[in-house]
């Protein structure tokens, strides 16, 4: 249902964004990828997506208009590029608080400002933000994680009530633990550290706040991200979809 239009995905050379790019791609859009990684891989998946890739650093504002301007007129964004600090608040390093920021929210201002005239035009659009359950709670440790994510639903909510009369959505997705490699990759350290096994450290540290026990799979997002893209959807807009196995229930 998708053919004809054009989808961009940022941070989607790996993990949640491949997976929205896989199904967004799945459904017939025309797929521009975005993101690192070793240049074998992403020729790879520009093969099997049919996709094109713009390398462009969403850290800076330039970055993201070579982005823009890479990608061409886009139907659809999804704003997932993202990335994690942990530390105590008073040694927390200001160029990781800056970067942060940067990535998590105000590449999502820029990709979004330069979006919306074409989607104006066409009186259909849709902006998707990957934020987190971080967005809705917050954990100790994670001042920038927390306080971009909190950002970027508010952002997406004035999106939503700007664009609201233009046929553009706009919607936050919130994941809680997703498998994917940035999470896999913590679990040797951590069995190190604690002295635990892999199913302590993935049950009792990783899976301790998400009541489902469970970890949620990059389709699942996939599979949202997917159904916010089709006309049932067009009244869901200012929204924010948890995905977190009712950790922000409690
Ligand atoms: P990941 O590390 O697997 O993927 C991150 C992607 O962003 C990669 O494609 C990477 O190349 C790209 N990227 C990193 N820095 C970039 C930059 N400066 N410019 C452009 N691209 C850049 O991570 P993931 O787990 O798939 O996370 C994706 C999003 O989901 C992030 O916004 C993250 O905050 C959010 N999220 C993840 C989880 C989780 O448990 N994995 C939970 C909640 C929210």
């Amino acid at each position: 249902f998708l053919s004809g239009k054009r989808a961009l995905v940022t941070g989607s050379t790996s993990g949640i964004g491949l997976a929205i790019a896989r199904g967004l791609a799945a459904e017939g859009a025309d797929v521009v990828l975005n993101g690192f990684g070793d240049k074998a891989e992403i020729a790879a998946l520009c093969e099997e997506l049919g996709a094109n890739h713009v390398a462009a650093d969403l850290t800076t504002a330039e970055g993201a208009q070579a982005l823009m301007e890479g990608a061409g007129a886009v139907d659809i964004v999804v704003n997932n590029a993202g990335m994690q600090f942990v530390s105590p608040v008073e040694s927390f390093p200001a160029e990781k608080w800056d970067a942060i920021i940067a990535l998590n929210l105000t590449a999502a201002f820029h990709t979004a400002r330069l979006a919306v005239p074409h989607m104006k035009a066409q009186r259909w659009g849709r902006i998707i933000n990957t934020a987190s359950a971080h967005s809705k709670a917050a954990s100790p440790f994670k001042s920038a994680y927390v306080a971009a994510k909190h950002g970027l639903d508010g952002l997406t909510k004035t999106l939503a009530l700007e664009l609201a009369e233009h046929g553009i959505t706009a919607n936050c997705i919130s994941p809680g633990y997703v498998w994917t490699p940035l999470v896999e990759n913590q679990i040797p350290d951590t069995m190190k550290a604690r002295n635990m096994t892999r199913e302590q450290v993935m049950n009792d540290v990783l899976l301790a706040g998400q009541p489902t026990k469970k970890f949620v799979q990059p389709a699942e997002v996939a599979a949202m991200a997917v159904f916010l893209c089709r006309d049932e959807a067009q009244n869901i807009t200012g929204a924010n979809y948890s995905i977190d196995g009712g950790w922000t229930a409690k």
